[in-house]
C-alpha cells in the first residue's frame, strides 16, 4: 500500500506525531509513505517538479554484513531526499532548489524522528478553497493517482474529515472522469478504483464526537492551566478578579476543563448557557458568597463561543465590567488567544497520537470497498474505530441543538466525561449545603497513602467541597494510618482546600504505614472519631491497607463502613487499573526532563543518554516513557535484563549509528526502570555503552530519581482526580444508605462496599479489594496483567528495534 497523510485545519499539538506514527508505523507494515504538504492545497496542487533522487542502496550498503531477517521494507525506506522538503518550513528554497513545485513527498523512517516535541504541523496545514469545489478534487485525485497513492490518512477537524468523506465518496466518479479525459490510463484507472480514507482528529477545543479526546487538546489545556496557576497567585496578591477568555467556538470542553482544574469561580460554555436572564445576578451572589467568606481571588472562565440562553454571546469585557460595577471587584481581563495552540505537546499528545496513528495504519490495511471510513478516537484508555460520518453527523448536531436552544440535546451529545465534568464543577465551585436528616449525615475521613502523586489535593477538594455541599463532614486523616493513631485529625473547610487543586505533593501528609501496625487500635479510632466512611488515595500501599481492612471486618465492627480506594500512584502499579492519579504529571515531568536531555545528547551528536526512571517493581514510567520520548531501547523489571540482551542492543545501537547519514547523528535515549536489573545498573550499562561505542558513539547517564513525583499536577491529573472522586462519594454515599437499612449495633458491609475504583479499557469500574487480591502479584506490588506490557515493543519498534533491522 502507498499512503499519504496530511494535516488540515487549524494546527494542534500532536499533529506531528501522529505524521510520525503514520509513516514509521506505515514502513513497518510494508508500505510506501508519503506526506502531502499544506494540507488539501498541497493535494490540490500536487507535484510539478520531479523528486530528488532517493539512494536507498546506499543506505543497505551500510548494513553489517551479518545481519539477516531484517524488515527491508524498513531498510529500504530509511531515508529520501525528498524528505529535507520537510526540514525547510517556508516552502521556498533549500539547498538552491526551488520547493514549492513539491507538495507530495516521500519520507522515510528516519526523516520524520524527533518530530514528537515540536508544536504545531512540520508539514504545514491550510484551509483550501480550491478542494471545496469539485475541479479542486479532481486536481486532488489526479495528483495522488500520479504517485501511486491508495490510502489517505487526514488529521484535522470536522470539516477536514467532512473533506475526507466527500472525496472518497467521489472518488469512483473522479477516477472515470480522469480517465475519459484521457488523463489517467485504463491500467491506473483500475488500479485506483477505491480509495482508502481513515480519519485522525486534530484539533485543540475537543469538539468532536465519540472520541473522549481529540489530538492537542490535553496542550492547549495544560497552557491554559499554566496561565491559570500564574494569574492565581497575582490575583490572590491583590484580591482581584479575573475574567479569562479561552479558546472555544462552539465547544466549552477547554473552559470547562479549565474551570474543573484551575479551581474557577464561574464558567461560560456554549452548551450549557445561564439558565436564566438574571444570570448577572447569579454569577454575581455566587461570587458574592465566595468573598464573604474569605476567598481573596475570583476566576470566571469564558469560552470564545460563550451565549446566554437566547443565544446572545457573552463577552469577556461584559462580565468585567458587571464584577466592577455591582461587586466593586477590581477585574482584569486576559485573553489567551493562540498561545493556547502553540508549544510543545504534553505527554498525552505524544502517546495518543502514536497509538492512534499505529490504529489508522491498521484500519486502512483492512480497509474493503465495503468498510466506511473510519475515525480513530478515544474512549478512558480504549482506541476505538468509529464511522467517520456518524461522528462528524453528531458534532453538528451540536451546533444545531445549541441554535435551537436545546441545551439538554446538546449536553447530551458530548461525552459523558463532559457531562460528568460539568456536575463536578458546579458541586465544587458552589458554596451551598443540603440539610439532609442527621442520620442520613456522613463523617468521612479521607488519608493519603504511600508516595505522594499528583492529583492527590485535587482529589481531596473535591471530596471536601462534596461533603459539605450534600450535608456531611469531611475529616483529614494527616500522615497515614500513624497520623490516625495520634489522633492527627482535623475537620477541611470549603475555603481551606480552595487552592488545592494546583497543588503538588500531598497536604495531608502521607506515609507507608498499614493498618496491621495495630489493627486493634485503629479500629478503636474509628469508633472513637466516629467515621462513617473512608476515602484512601494512594498507591499500592492503599490497596494493601483496604485489603486489611476489609479482612479485619471479621472482628472490628468499626469497619463495617464503606471503604474505597482511590488510585494514585507516579508507578500505576495498582492492579487492574489502567490509570492512576500522577502518572500523567509523572510522565509530563520525564518527557520535559527527556526533552532537554535529547537536545543535550543531540547537540553533541553521537551520545547515547541512560535515562533512569522510578516505578518500583513496574515498568509502566519506562515504558511509556520511552513512546512519549521515541527512545532507543527501554528496560523494565517485568522483562528483565540478560547478557544476551545487551549483546543485541549494543550491536544495535552500533547498526543504528552506522546508518545515520555522516555528519547527522542524532542523540539516543535509553530508559531503564531503578529496578530493571540488580546486576546491570545504568552505571553498568553507561559505562558498558561508551567502551562499546568506540568511535561511533559515546554515552552518558541522568538519574530522574523524585522529580518524577513533584511538580505541579497536570490538567489531566486535577480533571481526573475530580471525575473519579466524585464517583467515589457516590459510592460511599449508596453503601451507607444500604447499611443504615440494617439495626445500628449488627450493621454488616458487604464485602463489595469495600472497593477500588478502576479504569477498565473504556470503562470505569469498581472493583471489591478481595476481587483485585486475585490480579495482584502481592511480592512485585503490581498487577499479574498489564494492558502496556505491549507498549515497550511499540516503543521500539517505531525506534528501529533490534529484530527490525537484523539484529538478534
Ligand atoms: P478546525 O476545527 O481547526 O476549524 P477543520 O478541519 O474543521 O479544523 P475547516 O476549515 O472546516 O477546518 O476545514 C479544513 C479544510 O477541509 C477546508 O479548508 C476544506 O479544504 C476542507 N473541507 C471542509 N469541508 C469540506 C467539504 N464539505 N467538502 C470538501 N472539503 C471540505
Amino acid at each position: 500500500m502507498k499512503l499519504a497523510i496530511l494535516t488540515s485545519g487549524g494546527d494542534s499539538a500532536g499533529m506531528n506525531a501522529v505524521v510520525r506514527a503514520v509513516v514509521k508505523a506505515g514502513i513497518l507494515k510494508g508500505c510506501e509513505t508519503w506526506v502531502v504538504r499544506e494540507g488539501y492545497e498541497g493535494l490540490v496542487r500536487g507535484n510539478t517538479e520531479a523528486a530528488p533522487k532517493s539512494e536507498p542502496s546506499k543506505t543497505s550498503q551500510n548494513l553489517p554484513a551479518n545481519y539477516r531477517n531484517t524488515n527491508i521494507n524498513l531498510i529500504q525506506n530509511l531515508r529520501f531526499g525528498d524528505g529535507d522538503l520537510l526540514k525547510d518550513g517556508t516552502g521556498d528554497f533549500i539547498g538552491g532548489r526551488t520547493i514549492k513545485g513539491r507538495y507530495i513527498v516521500r519520507v522515510g523512517f528516519d526523516d520524520v524522528r524527533g518530530w514528537f516535541a515540536e508544536g504545531g504541523t512540520l508539514i504545514g496545514t491550510a484551509r483550501s478553497k480550491t478542494f471545496r469545489t469539485r475541479e479542486g478534487r479532481l486536481a486532488a485525485a489526479y495528483n495522488l493517482v500520479k504517485e501511486g497513492i491508495d490510502a489517505l490518512v487526514v488529521c484535522g477537524g470536522d470539516g477536514s474529515l467532512t473533506g475526507a468523506d466527500v472525496f472518497r465518496a467521489e472518488w469512483p466518479e473522479l477516477i472515470t472522469a480522469l480517465h475519459a479525459e484521457g488523463r489517467i490510463s485504463k491500467e491506473q484507472a483500475e488500479a485506483h478504483s477505491h480509495l482508502k480514507i481513515v480519519g485522525l482528529v486534530g484539533s485543540i477545543d475537543n469538539d468532536m464526537s465519540m472520541t473522549d479526546l481529540t489530538i492537542g487538546a490535553p496542550t492547549a489545556l495544560h497552557r491554559i492551566c499554566e496561565a491559570i496557576d500564574n494569574i492565581n497567585s497575582t490575583a490572590a496578591s491583590h484580591s482581584r478578579a479575573f475574567v479569562l477568555e479561552v479558546m472555544g467556538r462552539h465547544c466549552g470542553w477547554l473552559a470547562l476543563l479549565a474551570g474543573v482544574s484551575g479551581g474557577a469561580d464561574f464558567i461560560f460554555i456554549p452548551e450549557r448557557p445561564p439558565p436564566h436572564d438574571t444570570w448577572e445576578d447569579e454569577m454575581c451572589a455566587c461570587i458574592h458568597r465566595h468573598r464573604e467568606i474569605g476567598k481573596r481571588k475570583t476566576l470566571v472562565i469564558i469560552a470564545e463561543g460563550a451565549i446566554d440562553s437566547n443565544l446572545n454571546p457573552i463577552h469577556a469585557d461584559y462580565v468585567k465590567d458587571v464584577l466592577t460595577d455591582r461587586l466593586g471587584l477590581d477585574t482584569r481581563v486576559t485573553t489567551l488567544g493562540h498561545t493556547q495552540r502553540g508549544g510543545r505537546p504534553v505527554a498525552y499528545d505524544r502517546v495518543l497520537p502514536t497509538l492512534q496513528g499505529v490504529e489508522a495504519v491498521e484500519a486502512l490495511l483492512e480497509s474493503t470497498p465495503d468498510t466506511p471510513s473510519y475515525m480513530i478516537g478515544v474512549q478512558e484508555n480504549k482506541i476505538i474505530r468509529v464511522p467517520l460520518m456518524e461522528a462528524v453527523a453528531m458534532t453538528r448536531a451540536v451546533a444545531t441543538a445549541i441554535e435551537a436552544k436545546d441545551f439538554d440535546k446538546a449536553m447530551s451529545l458530548r461525552d459523558p466525561e463532559f457531562k460528568e465534568s460539568f456536575d463536578g464543577f458546579i458541586t465544587t465551585s458552589t458554596l451551598e449545603q443540603k440539610d439532609i436528616p442527621v442520620e442520613k449525615k456522613m463523617r468521612v475521613a479521607i488519608m493519603h497513602m504511600g508516595a505522594p502523586a499528583g492529583g492527590m489535593n485535587a482529589a481531596t477538594r473535591t471530596a471536601t467541597r462534596w461533603c459539605i455541599r450534600n450535608g456531611h463532614t469531611p475529616l483529614a486523616i494527616h500522615n497515614g494510618f500513624r497520623g490516625l493513631l495520634d489522633d492527627y485529625i482535623h475537620e477541611l473547610s470549603w475555603l481551606g482546600v480552595d487552592s488545592w487543586m494546583s497543588r503538588g505533593g500531598s497536604e495531608l501528609g502521607t506515609n507507608r504505614a498499614l493498618p496491621s501496625i495495630d489493627l486493634g487500635a485503629i479500629a478503636s479510632k474509628f469508633q472513637h472519631h466516629n467515621f462513617d466512611a473512608l476515602l484512601m488515595i494512594g498507591g499500592f500501599e492503599a490497596f494493601s491497607a483496604l485489603l486489611i481492612l476489609e479482612e479485619g471486618r471479621k472482628h472490628y465492627p468499626a469497619f463495617h463502613v464503606p471503604m474505597v480506594h482511590l488510585p494514585a500512584t507516579i508507578s500505576n502499579n495498582v492492579p487492574m487499573t489502567e490509570h492512576s492519579l500522577g502518572s500523567d504529571t509523572s510522565l509530563n515531568a520525564l518527557v520535559d526532563a527527556c526533552d532537554a536531555i535529547k537536545q543535550s545528547a543531540s547537540a553533541s551528536r553521537n551520545r547515547v543518554f541512560v535515562v533512569e526512571t522510578q516505578g518500583g517493581k513496574c515498568g509502566y514510567i519506562a515504558s511509556m516513557g520511552a513512546l512519549a520520548t521515541g527512545a532507543s531501547l527501554v528496560y523494565t523489571p517485568e522483562t528483565g535484563m540478560d547478557l544476551d540482551t545487551l549483546r543485541r542492543d549494543v550491536r544495535y545501537l552500533k547498526t543504528r549509528y552506522t546508518l545515520d547519514e555522516r555528519g547527522k547523528s542524532e542523540g539516543r535515549l535509553v530508559i531503564r526502570n531503578e529496578q530493571a536489573s540488580q546486576v546491570y545498573t545504568t552505571e553498568v550499562i553507561t559505562k558498558m555503552l561508551k567502551e562499546e561505542g568506540g568511535s561511533l558513539f559515546d554515552s552518558r547517564s541522568a538519574s530522574l530519581g523524585h522529580t518524577l513525583q513533584g511538580g505541579v499536577p497536570s490538567p489531566m491529573d486535577r480533571a481526573r482526580a475530580a471525575r473519579l472522586t466524585l464517583k467515589c462519594m457516590t459510592f460511599i454515599e449508596r453503601h451507607h444508605e444500604l447499611l443504615q437499612q440494617q439495626p445500628r449495633k449488627s450493621r454488616h458491609a458487604s464485602p463489595d462496599s469495600a472497593a477500588v475504583i478502576t479504569i477498565q479499557s473504556s470503562s470505569v469500574q469498581w472493583v471489591p479489594v478481595q476481587e483485585m487480591v486475585q490480579h495482584a502479584d502481592m511480592i512485585n506490588r503490581r498487577g499479574k496483567t498489564r494492558w502496556w506490557d505491549g507498549i515497550k515493543d511499540l516503543a521500539e519498534a517505531l525506534a528501529g528495534r533490534p529484530e527490525l533491522i537484523g539484529i538478534h
